[in-house]
């Protein structure tokens, strides 16, 4: 992944796994950042997030009393046009979203309902709901996957007959609705918020900030399993900000302070910050997040002492190293970016050179979504690969190390432009995580089972198909020995021992998954 700071631009190569969203929220009471207004400096808070969401991005901020939304599809700088779309938005209090959506229950034949269906889905998502004491606005952030929402939309049916159009294209509707629902009924937002969480199946990460009696407050709580990430930051002069990672916090001068842990919810408002435990935390933090979903300067809250991801990257490339040495390399290379960690780890553990392999092509963004055209993927690597380094690799026995391997389409062509382009004597493939075999169901967009290509081939027959000359991936074990995890026992009994998800990789989900969804 590579992330440009600000109003940044994320470009990713095809063939991996993608996050579904990324969120920010903000209390401060003085000026704060790189920029003049609050609004703004959400903005660059969200472009540090770009790679959890490409789809759209949207901000809520204030205008005297009301809360206002905008934002449009596309990245966070086209969404707010550099900026223009945040002028006269101000205050104290603010969220950001970026999205990426996989599916959405409503598609129509026509581009221009499509994008319309689209951008129903730009959050945060807004209501304002007229209570027996006066108006409440809440506006809604959110990051994960329900997997009960038929149940959750059942209820709305039951309150009022019908879904809006809006509620049958995202989940996050309904959950907004339902909440706005509950505190119409009556409820406080705090009790409306916690009996929604609670009747929740599945993974979230979710802000909400409410105007409730002229008194602003953001609440920021994660599930009990802690799937999806949340960071808690200290804002200078006071304030708090909450993010998806910390990369969206240093930006605007936020200094990180705490994971939200699973189960907790955070209270933010003028009188300052409480932190409240709604479930007892059965803690499941997603171990892609570490493998390549976040970015490397982001901190691994569970095992590793606190550490940036970048160092579990390294040590998973050491512990790589060990289990399938190639001692006889004459150079390492890691695709780029995710996995130049990981190859770096490699290449110290057997006291091998390592180089670039690649120049990528930062600038070319083109990005289609939910494409299952082969040729066209394959097009778009291309494009993205602009050049090999042929004196780096040419005449060499190559060690080509990735993160992780999802469909194969992505290496197969790394190694024939390695040995094509750079003339490379040997290819050797290695992978910095094991074999991905299962679909997410916890807010990462995996492709189904029959697309997976370690769910249908032995490792023989996938090194085949990208022709290299030999392929080996990491254990689970070693996955966790580089985690940090020195309970061998624990290792063994894998990642609900270590309190990681590793579904995809283990087919061990912590969760009942509805049995429709594991035959998908
Ligand atoms: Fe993360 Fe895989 Fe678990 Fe999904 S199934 S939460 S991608 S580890």
């Amino acid at each position: 992944m590579s992330e440009l700071s600000g109003y940044g631009l994320a470009i990713e190569l095809e063939d991996k796994p993608r996050e579904e969203c990324g969120v920010v929220a903000i209390y401060a009471p003085e000026k704060f950042g790189p920029r003049e207004t609050l609004p703004e400096n959400i903005a660059v808070a969200l472009g540090n997030l770009q790679h959890r969401g490409q789809e759209c991005a949207g901000i809520a901020a204030s205008i005297d009393d009301t809360i206002l939304v905008t934002g449009e599809l596309g990245l966070v700088e086209r969404a707010f046009r550099g900026g223009e779309y945040l002028k006269g938005l101000d205050g104290n209090f603010g969220l950001g979203h970026v999205r990426y959506a996989t599916s959405y229950r409503l598609e129509s034949s026509d581009p221009d309902k499509n994008k319309a269906l689209r951008r129903m889905g730009i959050q945060p998502m807004h209501r304002s709901i007229d209570t027996p004491s006066g108006k409440t606005q809440i506006a809604l952030g959110y990051n994960g996957h329900i997997q009960n929402i038929d149940e959750l939309a059942a209820q709305l049916i039951a309150e009022r007959g019908r879904l809006t159009e809006a509620e049958q294209v995202t989940d996050t509707a309904v959950m907004t609705s339902l909440i706005a629902q509950r505190i119409k009924d009556g409820d406080s937002v705090s009790d409306a918020l916690t009996s929604v969480a609670k009747s929740i199946n599945g993974a979230y990460s979710l802000t909400l900030w409410s105007k409730e009696n002229g008194r602003d407050t953001i609440w920021a709580l994660r599930d009990p399993h802690g799937f999806r990430p949340l960071v808690l930051g200290a804002i200078p002069g006071g304030g708090w900000m909450v993010a998806s990672e910390v990369g969206a916090l240093e930006i605007v001068d936020a200094e990180y302070t705490s994971e939200i842990a699973p189960g907790d919810m955070a209270v933010i408002n003028r009188d300052g910050i409480q932190i409240e435990n709604l479930f007892s935390p059965t803690p499941r933090q997603c171990i892609f997040e570490d493998i390549y979903l976040g970015r490397p300067d982001n901190i691994m809250n569970n095992l590793m002492n606190n550490l940036r991801i970048e160092r579990f990257r390294i040590a998973s490339g050491h512990e790589l190293a060990k289990e399938h040495p190639l001692n006889v390399a004459g150079v390492v290379v890691g695709v780029p970016d995710s996995a130049l960690s990981a190859a770096k780890g490699y290449a110290r553990e057997l006291n091998l050179p390592s180089e670039d392999g690649f120049v990528r092509n930062r600038y070319n963004p083109a990005r289609s979504f939910i494409e299952g055209n082969t040729e066209s993927r394959q097009d778009r690597i291309r494009l993205k690969i602009s050049s090999v380094l042929r004196e780096n690799v040419e005449d060499k026995v190559v060690v080509l190390v990735d993160d992780s391997l999802v469909r194969g389409n992505t290496l197969k062509i790394l190694v024939s432009l390695l040995r094509i382009k750079g003339k490379a004597k040997e290819v050797h493939v290695r992978i910095a995580s094991p074999p991905i075999v299962e679909p997410c169901h916890y807010g990462v967009d995996m492709p189904n089972k029959d697309q997976l290509i370690a769910a249908s081939q032995s490792v023989e027959e996938i090194r085949r198909t990208i022709g290299a000359d030999s392929l080996a991936y990491l254990s689970v074990d070693g996955m966790y020995r580089a985690v940090g995890v020195v309970d061998e026992r624990d290792r063994a009994r894998g990642g609900i021992a270590c309190g990681f998800c590793d579904a995809c990789m283990t087919g061990n989900y912590p969760t009942d998954v509805p049995k429709e969804m594991l035959e998908f």
